[in-house]
């Protein structure tokens, strides 16, 4: 099978030229850095398979980043029968850069002019026919996106890839033309492939050939020194940059024809980023959009409507839309209209089921095994979905719209007093969703120390695992206690977490992971419409992956669970006398270590649920909370039954709150009536679970992102880190007095880290 690999600059379109040959769904984002490894995928079209590689994004093939030393390597040692050369037609003269270095290789090339659609609609044009004499491979004019001419593409890659292609520069007349010429007769005679391109990246002084070819440097090194007058300056690197542009500009710019009236005019970008990027106005206007999206998915009074129903209409409240679609408040946001459907979907499988088994007269052990050990556990996961998804659909939009490119832009500025560049802004962005992603991510991130510290944090970003503990506890609190708003908790919790990230970071970068943060550099891509193709792709992803997980790792959890807790140490079924279970003697075990977090001992009787449910957390963080419902359904049915005893008005509440499908909410208020814990220990619960030590494929992901050995300690710190924010939470807001001791004592640590830090810069500083 035939070999295409895709390169190009970073958001020119590949993994989007990608997408539309393999018909495959990888992630396309309007951000520079999406790929980050190697995609591959099969287009079938031609005369035979051709499998296709969507390289990283990369502006030239020096080894800068990551993405250039994958790139390069893979292209120089893999040999693909072809290299497709995407390039974007609206930037074609930087783009080409790039090209310059592609041609220096021996492999066939073509030049993909992608974009075209939004060059023509600019009113510019360009000459094919003069560029592709210019250039001497093939030029395919296409557009990835609407999946114009790109049979055409394929086929001319495809009969350039029958032929052997030599490299050849456009270096000719360049004043280091000689020196380039003995290098790579040097090279030639080590048998070294390729030798054309390894002579030019020897003579800028490349890292890499520098380490490979040690022995040849001495012919570039030789030749400075008959220069002694300084004819090139010391920077052969800047010289054939220099080059590289002049000529660009010479011979491939006068094949664009533009549009009189296009030069001059600033571009409906340029005039969105006046505000967006506003030095005062980008960031306030960023957390206005935050709280915008957090309120469109899970507010249950979108317009703040406030008894208006009530007033105009009663029968109007009175209809079965009451509760699904708007309460007495106001509108329900589009996420909790979506949770609410799907809510009485499950809820009514449940009901049918349980009836059904009544009816049938089963065993109680089997009704208890089928609703509450898989379905109460299952459903409890899968209602989450919709918020889920519409978090997600919105993060995408601004993703894509190129949009969050500027956040990283504005947010460089600070991130830059924590130690960090603006570029850990998208792994910490799409933390928000998963870890796994978020980790991988964090290859756009050339320093090991800087990556180091964010993978570390990534998981305080709240995953979409981690909502549910967040929504089912927060609307407990507010039922519960009568204090605040599920919404603002909710906020609020998602905050706690960044600020545990920033202390975090701000600690790590000036003590275990000291470093330089390098620069950040970043063009930022041109404002698209979001496509709604590559958005549902985005969603399905996410589904997907949900979906999966919960009908294998958390089903398998939750059946685990219902038997430690159904059964005691002698095998026998003991129904509501859950206390005397497996799993109530395990909880009761490591209970006390979660003592100074506030859900320890000082718990009553079923206080060990919690412990056990964060240990379960451990697997997947959507277990958390399908344990919590599994015992918590338990609680329900028991209580109901009259086999436990609970207090008969909140017993009253539970049952009548049922009926009108709370998220979640029932489950909490049994479980607080069942362990009296109080409101500040469960925001320490849920604080707990947003920064212990991630899902177990999170943890696995570190593994293999983290530099090596660094695994150990990076477990260490997430219990660390998680052990002294939930204590800290829990203190302060049991007794706030408590603030003033804390206080002190992160300043004191500041103190020490900030004059530990002097004297090292001090040490350093005499060494030298
Ligand atoms: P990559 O970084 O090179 O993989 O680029 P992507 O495939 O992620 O695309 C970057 C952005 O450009 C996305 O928002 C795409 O929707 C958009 N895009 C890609 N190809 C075209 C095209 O031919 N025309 C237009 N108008 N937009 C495109
Ligand atoms: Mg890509």
């Amino acid at each position: 099978m035939k070999r295409f690999a895709l390169a190009g600059n970073p958001n020119c379109g590949k993994t989007t030229l990608f997408n539309s040959l393999t018909g495959s769904t990888a992630h396309v984002g309007n951000w520079p850095g999406v790929t980050v490894d190697k995609k591959e995928g099969v287009y079938k079209k031609c005369k035979e398979p051709v499998e296709i590689i969507d390289l990283p994004g990369i502006y030239s093939l020096s080894p800068y980043t990551p993405e250039e030393v994958i790139s390069r390597n893979y292209i120089l040692d893999e040999k693909p029968d072809c290299v497709i050369n995407i390039v974007d037609a609206t930037n074609l003269e930087r783009n080409l850069y790039l090209s310059t270095q592609l041609l220096e290789i021996s492999v066939p090339l073509v030049v993909a002019l992608n974009m075209m659609d939004v060059v023509k609609k600019n009113g510019n044009s360009i000459d094919i026919q003069a560029l592709e004499k210019k250039i001497g491979v093939p030029v395919i004019e296409i557009s990835a996106l609407r999946e114009e001419n790109l049979d055409t593409l394929m086929n001319r890659a495809y009969e350039a890839s029958l032929k052997h292609r030599q490299g050849n520069t456009i270096l000719l007349d360049s004043a280091l033309k000689h020196l380039i010429h003995d290098v790579e007769i040097a090279f030639k005679g080590k048998e070294v492939s390729d030798p054309l391109f390894h002579a030019i990246k020897l003579v800028e002084k490349d890292e890499l050939e520098i380490k490979n070819h040690q022995d040849l440097l001495q012919i570039v090194d030789d030749f400075k020194a008959t220069f002694k007058d300084d004819t090139f300056g010391a920077d052969f690197e800047a010289i054939i940059a220099d080059e590289r542009y002049q000529y660009i500009s010479k011979n491939f710019s006068p094949v664009i024809k533009r549009r009189e009236t296009a030069k001059e005019k600033l571009t409906t970008s340029d005039k969105i980023d006046r505000v967006l990027t506003n030095k005062w106005a980008g960031i306030p206007i960023f957390l206005v959009i935050l709280l915008l999206i957090f309120h469109l998915t899970f507010s249950e009074n979108l317009f703040f409507l406030g008894g208006l129903f009530h007033d105009v209409d009663p029968s109007f409240m009175g209809s079965p839309f009451e509760g699904l679609i708007w309460t007495s408040d106001g509108i329900n946001s589009p996420g909790v209209i979506l949770f609410n459907l799907l809510d009485c979907l499950t809820s009514w499988i449940s009901d049918g089921v349980s009836n059904l088994l009544t009816s049938m007269n089963a065993e109680a052990w089997i009704s208890s095994f089928v609703v509450d050990g898989i379905l109460g556990g299952l459903f409890a996961v899968l209602s989450f979905l919709p918020q889920i998804l519409f978090l997600f659909l919105f993060f995408s939009i601004l993703e894509d719209s190129g949009y969050m490119a500027r956040v990283a832009f504005i947010l460089d500025r600070i991130f830059r007093r924590f130690g960090l560049s603006g570029r850990a802004f998208m792994p910490m962005i799409m933390g928000f969703g998963c870890s796994v992603p978020a980790m991988i991510n964090t290859r756009t991130l050339a320093d090991d120390k800087e990556r180091t510290a964010t993978i570390r944090v990534i998981p305080f970003f709240s995953c979409g695992a981690k909502l549910p503990i967040l929504t089912a506890i927060a609307g407990g609190i507010v039922q519960y206690f009568g204090i605040g708003n599920a919404d603002f908790i909710t906020f609020a919790m998602y905050l706690v977490g960044m600020i545990t990230a920033i202390v975090a970071v701000i600690i790590m970068r000036n003590t275990t992971m000291r470093g330089d943060v390098p620069p950040f550099i970043m063009e930022l891509p041109a404002y698209h419409v979001p496509q709604a193709k590559a958005l549902m792709v985005h969603l399905w992803d996410k589904v997907k992956h949900f979906i999966k997980k919960a009908f294998t790792i958390i089903l398998a959890s939750t059946i685990v669970i219902w038997f430690l807790s159904s059964f005691a140490w002698d095998w026998t079924y003991i129904g509501g006398e859950m206390d005397q279970s497996i799993l109530a003697s395990l909880g009761k075990f490591i209970q006390p270590i979660f003592t100074p977090l506030g859900f320890g001992v000082q718990l009553s009787t079923f206080g060990w649920v919690f412990a056990v449910a964060a240990v379960t957390g451990l697997i997947a963080k959507e277990n958390v909370i399908a344990t919590f419902f599994t015992l918590a359904t338990c609680i329900i049915a028991h209580a109901e039954a009259g086999t436990l005893v609970i207090n008969p008005d909140v017993l009253n509440e539970l049952l009548s709150l049922e009926e009108a499908s709370e998220d979640g909410v029932v489950e909490s208020l049994a479980m607080i009536e069942a362990t009296n814990i109080t409101w500040p220990a469960l925001i320490s619960f849920i604080t707990f679970n947003m920064t212990t030590i991630p899902c177990f494929a999170a943890v696995a992901t570190a593994k293999a992102e983290l530099p090596k050995k660094k695994l150990g300690m990076t477990i260490l710190f997430w219990l660390v880190v998680s052990y002294i924010t939930s204590t800290i939470v829990y203190l302060v807001l049991s007794w706030w007095w408590t603030l003033f001791i804390i206080l002190p004592l992160f300043v004191l640590v500041g103190f020490g880290i900030y004059f530990f830090n002097k004297y090292l810069d001090q040490k350093k500083a005499l060494q030298n």
